[in-house]
């Protein structure tokens, strides 16, 4: 008989293998770009003032924490509803749920997938967000790789992903990052996406996209532009929404699922099967992030200061691009991406140079945090990475 003892060792992941070492690293000096949440010019995460705010009205007023249910903060869904869909809010062929962030989303779109088609593939651009492929697996669907992105020329490999996704099979899906591609920085443009598009109408495939980071790249409008697009061209469409970057509650745990399909009851009958997964999996999602977003979105003072606070991010974001960029002919592509996250066409050995030489954790990929970087940090950065790319 097998006990818990036979259990093999799991390979640890490797982004949080960095921020060990990182952390390990003496050296008053170092710097993180392997950390994947949003700093401010000093270094830190705060919380957003208008979700203290609202956890301060969570605090005198909430006057239960008895049960809600699986679907959660309907308040919240319903809130979160018309800044991810647009136009496209007044469809009744849409519905969502809150769920435990986007990993929760992710999880749980993947698992409607497979219980209505468990042979359906599922088409994954290289590289990707690391945790995209375990969470596939997890439910039993295949995945097929087509290549996104060249890290050597910085650019999409469009034509390399159009001809892959040409030999898709009706009912395969395809996985595509809303915005703020993570761990390339670099975005459909508005053409690809409608290419895109039109191949997953045409060919019957159906689009899963995951929107981490809406706010962070060009705005909330503009970052919504591919998912509004695809609900556009295809009737049946699912999205991985999270509000964990954009809300900076990255702990609490908030994220959405949201669902089109070709008629209002067939998407009734999908959230039903939504419904009965989550209950499997965590019964209902946790309640106090989602509370103090949907209190954000709910208080017309804090809602209207909400994108103020998002736009310090994102302005923070795109300053430290630009500064990048201006450096280095060879960095100028990190001033056209958008997002925390760009891709150094440096070897795995010259990422680990930069490691011991200059204390500069990065992942091994190339990929890092823009805002990673302090204020005071950014040049002796970006001095170390040219002197890496000679
Ligand atoms: N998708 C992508 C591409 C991400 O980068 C992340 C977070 N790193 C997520 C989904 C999930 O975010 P969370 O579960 O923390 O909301």
């Amino acid at each position: 008989a097998r006990g818990l003892a036979d259990l093999p060792p799991v390979e640890s992941d490797s982004l949080l293998q960095l921020i060990a070492l990182c952390n390990a690293d003496p050296r008053q000096e170092k710097i993180d770009v392997g950390v994947g949440v949003f700093r401010d010019g000093v270094g830190r995460t705060p919380i957003l003032p208008v979700i203290k705010d609202a956890e301060r009205i969570l605090l005198e007023t909430q006057e239960t924490k008895s049960y809600l249910g699986s679907a959660g903060d309907k308040r919240f869904a319903e809130l979160i509803r018309p800044i991810l869909l647009g136009d496209h809010a007044d469809d009744n062929k849409i519905a969502g749920v809150q769920t435990p962030g986007g990993c929760g989303a992710l999880r749980l779109g993947f698992e409607l997938i497979a219980t209505v088609n468990p042979q359906a593939r599922v088409h994954v651009g290289t590289p990707t967000w690391p945790n995209h492929p375990p969470i596939i697996r997890a439910v039993g669907l295949q995945i097929v790789e087509y290549p996104y992105y060249d890290r050597e020329n910085s650019a999409v490999l469009f034509d390399s992903m159009m001809g892959a996704l040409e030999n898709a099979r009706a009912g395969d899906v395809v996985l595509l990052h809303g915005c703020c591609h993570n761990p390339t920085g670099a975005d459909l443009s508005p053409d690809e996406w409608a290419a895109v598009a039109s191949v997953c109408a045409e060919r019957k495939l159906l689009p899963l996209v995951d929107i981490a980071y809406q706010g962070f790249g060009r705005g909330l409008e503009e970052d919504a532009a591919g998912v509004r697009l695809m609900l556009r061209s295809c009737s049946e469409v699912i999205v991985a929404q999270s509000c964990d970057k954009n809300f900076s509650v990255y702990r609490d745990r908030v994220g959405s699922l949201f669902l089109k399909t070709g008629s209002e009851e067939t998407t009734a009958r999908a959230m039903g099967h939504v419904f009965q997964r989550a209950r499997e999996m965590w019964s209902m999602p946790p309640d106090h992030g989602a509370a103090a977003v949907r209190l954000v979105l709910d208080t017309p003072e804090l809602r209207d200061r909400w994108p103020g606070e998002l736009a310090a991010m994102r302005d923070r974001i795109n300053a430290v691009r630009k500064r990048i960029a201006s450096v280095d002919p060879r960095l100028a592509y990190i001033g056209n991406q958008f997002g925390m996250f760009s891709m150094l066409p440096l070897s795995r050995e010259k990422v680990l140079a930069l490691r011991e030489k200059h204390a500069i954790y990065m992942a091994d990929s190339g990929r890092f945090n823009v805002v990673g970087l302090g204020d005071d940090q950014i040049d002796r950065f970006t001095a170390a990475v040219v002197e890496a790319l000679d």
